[in-house]
């Protein structure tokens, strides 16, 4: 009841408008048919890391055979690549929330064929890089999905306790080193089902070491949701 009058408020504030070229958007989407006709699907994909493959039969790319990650799955909505890039540099920087609304949106669509999760787990921010920026972009991304979706978004129970060096320049291999210790969870977690929700992801190593952390907690299910899927480099 309570999302029904929150969403009924907001339409009325905020009628859906295309982000992209300011037409009216389609249902509920702030996004017009033909923008999103437009944007960069992902292709065939590996089905636990989306790492880009050639042939989708369902396959498991030969890093996560050498190396399981983590996380048992991704859901990812786009490549990395306009103008999808624009829309998540835009939240993250100019603090563009209503590009959160879009990809939470689609972010609930997209995850309507998986199994369900218990919990949203947005990627926390460092409190320092979060003081700075004023707002996390994941949490605002997972709060759309979250209640659309009526799954709720576990903030106090995940934090990132180490800052980490910029991941950009670095290999797979270094990122992982790079990242390994950064997130301390709490609690119990036994036989929790998690989706971990983040903007970009690039080799995984971010939600990989959050996935252990959860797991050693007693998640049961830990599955990735991202809104673009970035080339690996090298
Ligand atoms: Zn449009
Ligand atoms: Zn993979």
């Amino acid at each position: 009841m309570v999302n029904n009058w929150w969403n009924f408020i907001q339409f009325r504030l905020f009628p859906p408008t295309c982000i992209l070229c300011h037409r009216p958007g389609t249902g509920e989407l702030d996004l017009c048919a033909g923008c999103r006709a437009e944007l960069p699907r992902p292709g065939p994909a590996c089905r636990r890391c989306a790492e880009p493959l050639a042939s989708d039969a369902g396959w498991v790319c030969g890093r996560c055979q050498r190396r399981p990650p983590a996380f048992d799955r991704t859901l990812t909505l786009f490549r990395y690549a306009a103008p999808v890039d624009r829309l998540i540099l835009d939240l993250k920087h100019h603090r563009r929330l209503a590009n959160a609304r879009l990809l939470g949106r689609l972010l609930h669509m997209a995850a309507a064929d998986w199994p369900a999760c218990d919990l949203l787990v947005p990627v926390p921010l460092h409190p320092r890089r979060q003081w700075r920026r004023g707002f996390n972009q994941s949490l605002e991304i997972a709060r759309f999905a979250g209640s659309a979706l009526g799954v709720p978004i576990d903030t106090r129970r995940c934090r990132r306790v180490r800052r980490t060096a910029a991941q950009a320049e670095l290999s797979a291999a270094a990122r992982r080193d790079n990242m390994r210790g950064a997130f301390t969870v709490t609690g119990d977690w036994t036989g929790q089902h998690v989706a971990i929700i983040d903007d970009v992801m690039t080799t995984g190593a971010t939600a990989g070491e959050l996935a252990r952390a959860l797991k050693a907690r007693g998640a049961a299910e830990v599955q990735v949701w991202v809104c673009a899927r970035a080339g690996i480099p090298g």
